[in-house]
């Protein structure tokens, strides 16, 4: 059987035929990352213990101890924690840093015999588009090496698109999934916000972030989806199975669905013509197996990208106060205690991070607090409203997941705005706390190469089910 090429429901029949083994799976990952990760530098780290893990997998399935997951490699975005080894956000600040314990997801994982391949690359503390705020230098995207991979999630995404593994995690808190996914031609979810535990992610915007799947297929990102989805008391933001069945209502799974289209937003200003293009021909497709379009009007979302650029620095500006040179990572001493934490924080995180968190300083500090938090916080309820108005007359929404296709490696980065305009579409998403999935939705050709495109459907809270029924069709229809 071609390993490298399998679905997971492949991979879960061979072992559980005892065809293949756990540890030929995790062997022929191994030799495929040796092989093209010296180019593509997705991973920072592959961890000493796979094959390990992997013989662990094979007694559990002798056993008849067999979960979904068992023996199926995953690649992990370096912000997850898992007990015992380096977890560093891609940051200087956390170089050595050891996890004293498991994230939820992991636990989650780890109870199905899952192998961990090792921790992938991604800009620093997720704060980025492109991998290349990393501060162990960019991936590359494996459909065309100048170009960048996406981002946060990078490494994670190219990882999976390259075929060093199966499945990985990443984190999206404006986008860091999909945006990655649909550069890199393969499916990512951001989940709901408080379906998935943040419990062991470093955490970047808290009432933002998401831990969330990447696989080659609707169907074994979903298989991932299943294992890390569902409450833990541990965190204090993850929604009981009660509340997520009385918010989700009626979820439609099948059959034809009307898809909301916010035309003055998706086809605007910014958004490349190839782009635009794509998702017409996509939506057609979709039209034409039997799905209504339904031009809709969301005024609030164009909104969203200045809203998120406030509260995400607020919450990064808080959340990152706690890398002081006394509790983790680096230290760097000075005359005073002052000057200890000034030239740690200088010396350890990298200039993106450093910018939002002086920007975050500024929106919390009094006077502007009125101004500009709380503002952005009342634009956040308004557009969090228009979504559910508009779910009263669609099932889901759709967008292209990014305005552009991968971007060249350093086309952006000495221009932080014209990064975080890559964000337009993503964003709003996370401002209001539903799921959306990007799926790949064809190709466009820049220099020669065939580049990946993504388009973004978008549901209401816990109806990720619709999310991969559409997604699928899209799949099916390509
Ligand atoms: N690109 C966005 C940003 O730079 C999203 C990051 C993320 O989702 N972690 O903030």
């Amino acid at each position: 059987m071609d390993i490298l090429h399998a679905s997971i429901k492949e991979l879960r029949t061979a072992l559980d035929a005892r065809d293949i083994t756990a540890v030929m799976i995790a062997e022929a990952f191994l030799s495929r990352i040796k092989e093209v990760d010296t180019d593509i530098h997705a991973f920072l780290e592959l961890y000493d213990d796979v094959l390990e893990q992997a013989r662990h997998a094979d007694t559990l399935i002798a056993a008849g101890n067999i979960h979904p997951l068992t023996g199926i490699p995953v690649a992990l975005k370096d912000n997850l924690l898992i007990v015992g080894k380096h977890a560093s956000s891609a940051s200087k600040i956390l170089e050595g840093y050891v996890a004293p314990y498991d994230a939820h997801v992991i636990t989650r994982l780890k109870d199905e015999g899952a192998v961990f391949l090792g921790r992938t690359n991604m800009d620093e503390f997720a704060m980025g588009g492109s991998t290349e705020n990393s501060a162990y230098g960019p991936t590359k995207n494996p459909h065309d090496m100048s170009r960048v991979p996406g981002g946060s999630s990078g490494g994670s995404a190219a990882a999976v698109a390259a075929r060093m593994a199966p499945l990985a995690l990443g984190s999206d808190t404006g986008g860091s999934i999909r945006q990655p996914a649909s550069f890199c031609g393969i499916v990512g979810l951001k989940p709901t916000y408080g379906a998935v535990s943040r419990r062991g992610v470093m955490a970047m915007g808290s009432s933002l972030d998401q831990i969330g799947p990447f696989g080659r297929t609707v169907a074994d990102t979903k298989a991932l989806f299943a294992c890390i989805n569902g409450y833990d008391a541990e965190d204090s933001t993850s929604v009981s199975e009660e509340t997520r069945r009385m918010m989700c209502g009626d979820v439609r799974t099948t059959g034809a669905m009307r898809i909301g289209v916010p035309e003055s937003f998706v086809y605007g200003e910014g958004v490349d013509e190839d782009v635009k293009e794509n998702f017409r021909a996509t939506l057609r497709t979709l039209e034409t197996a039997g799905h209504s379009i339904v031009p809709i009007e969301l005024p609030t979302f164009p909104y969203a990208l200045a809203v998120y650029y406030i509260i995400m620095p607020a919450e990064v500006s808080t959340n990152l106060a706690r890398f002081d040179g006394v509790r983790y990572g680096l230290y760097v001493s000075g005359n005073d205690l002052l000057e200890d934490y000034m030239k740690t924080r200088g010396t350890g995180f990298g200039k993106e991070v450093r910018r939002r968190i002086m920007l975050g300083t500024y929106v919390l500090s009094a006077g502007y607090y009125d101004a500009y938090y709380n503002k952005a916080n009342e634009v956040r309820e308004a557009l969090r409203a228009e979504l559910v108005q508009a779910f009263s007359e669609v099932n889901v929404i759709a967008t292209p997941t990014s305005p552009t296709p991968a971007f060249r490696i350093g086309e952006k980065a000495s221009d932080p705005l014209q990064m975080y305009l890559a964000d337009i579409f993503t964003v709003p998403v996370n401002i209001a706390g539903v799921p959306a999935i990007s799926v790949p939705s064809g190709t466009v050709m820049r220099d020669g190469q065939a580049l990946p495109l993504g388009m973004q459907f978008i549901a209401p809270h816990f109806a990720e089910e619709t999310l991969f029924s559409i997604a699928s069709e899209v799949e099916r229809l390509a």
